[in-house]
């Protein structure tokens, strides 16, 4: 075996599993498909991970996580997974670019936001439509813009373009909120931002680039265009899991079924994170489960050793 470890993805679950392993003197190599720091890289400001009073820039915390894995040893490699083959010493973990042998899988590949499935999110997707305010929203400087959801990310997420857009009309299908009342607070007085409820959006209007969305209010059935140059879209996320199906339990959707040390239903692999079936998607969840995964992780390689386990 190449490795006793290696962990597929690389946000805070996978980096802070990395981390633990390396530093448990495990031979450990992180596969990312693109950068590391998953989900929490694209977020302006993560304001609930403990030990940072004022909040943190996404990008700035998960670069720090990086730095404090690779001080322990991991390795890290870019190559997208598509596969893992149990073999009798442990696995062979297939990606797109190579192969690679290792006792112990910690499966850490996270979530990718939903899409709203109307007609003009695909055509008009980097032309207006967008599921990064970090990333795209200094774009949209006095414009009007579309947020869609009504939970923490929609809701953050929309305050932040608020330093760039001249108004951000918040759509959401019910008549109030999901997202924690300190962020509800923020939004409500923040003038910029405007509430549209019971309402979706049907369709994203426009030919080269974003012109509107229309809208469909729920209650009185009632349609109408409301213009705008851009639409960020925060209604849920769907996991990461599609190479590992029929390999591990999962939920209807996909979500991968743990015990609480972190097992799956494959001996051998541990999931962690987003990607599994749980009540909060957070970076503090990811993270303290990332930690689990490797205890675990290391103690199943260690036995399997024959490294009697303090
Ligand atoms: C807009 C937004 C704002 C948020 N704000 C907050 C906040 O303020 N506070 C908070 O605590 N949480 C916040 N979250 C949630 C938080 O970001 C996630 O809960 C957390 O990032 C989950 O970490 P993870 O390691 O499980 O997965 P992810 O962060 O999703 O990372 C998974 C990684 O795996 C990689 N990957 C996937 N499949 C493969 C594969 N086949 N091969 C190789 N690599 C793969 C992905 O590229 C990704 O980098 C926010 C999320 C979003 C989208």
């Amino acid at each position: 075996m190449e490795y006793d470890v290696v962990i597929i993805g690389g946000g805070p679950g996978g980096l802070t599993a990395g981390l633990y392993t390396a530093r448990g003197d495990l031979k450990s190599l992180l596969i990312e498909k693109l950068m590391p720091g998953g989900q929490a890289a694209t977020t302006d400001w993560i304001d609930n991970y403990p030990g940072f009073p004022e909040g943190i820039a996404g990008p700035q915390l998960m670069m720090s996580m990086k730095d404090q894995a690779l001080r322990f040893g991991l390795e890290l490699k870019t190559d997208e997974i598509v596969n893992i083959d149990p073999i009798e010493e442990g696995f062979i973990v297939v990606g797109q670019a190579e192969k690679y042998t290792a006792h112990a899988v910690i499966v850490a590949s996270g979530a990718t936001v939903a899409k709203l499935g109307v007609p003009g999110e695909e055509s008009l997707r980097g032309k207006g439509v967008s599921y990064c305010a970090t990333c795209d929203g200094a774009f949209f400087r006095n414009e009007e813009l579309v947020v869609v959801g009504g939970g923490d990310a929609a809701v953050e997420e929309g305050l932040f373009l608020t330093k760039f857009a001249k108004k951000v009309h918040l759509v959401h299908r019910r008549d109030r909120l999901r997202a924690t009342k300190a962020i509800q607070g923020r939004a409500f007085k923040n003038e910029k931002m405007d509430f549209i409820w019971n309402t979706i959006v049907e369709e994203i209007l426009g030919d080269q680039e974003v012109e509107g969305v229309r809208l469909k209010n729920l209650k009185t059935g009632e349609t109408r265009n409301l213009p705008c140059k851009g639409i960020f879209i925060y209604v849920g996320t769907l996991p990461n899991s599609k190479f590992l199906k029929g390999k591990v339990d999962m939920d209807e959707k996909g979500y991968i079924l743990t015990d609480n040390n972190m097992a799956t239903s494959l001996e051998g692999v541990f999931a962690c994170g987003d990607v599994r079936k749980k009540a909060l998607r957070q970076v503090v969840t990811a993270c303290g489960e990332g930690a689990a995964a490797a205890f675990s992780a290391q103690q199943f390689v260690e036995e399997k050793k024959g490294i009697a386990y303090k």
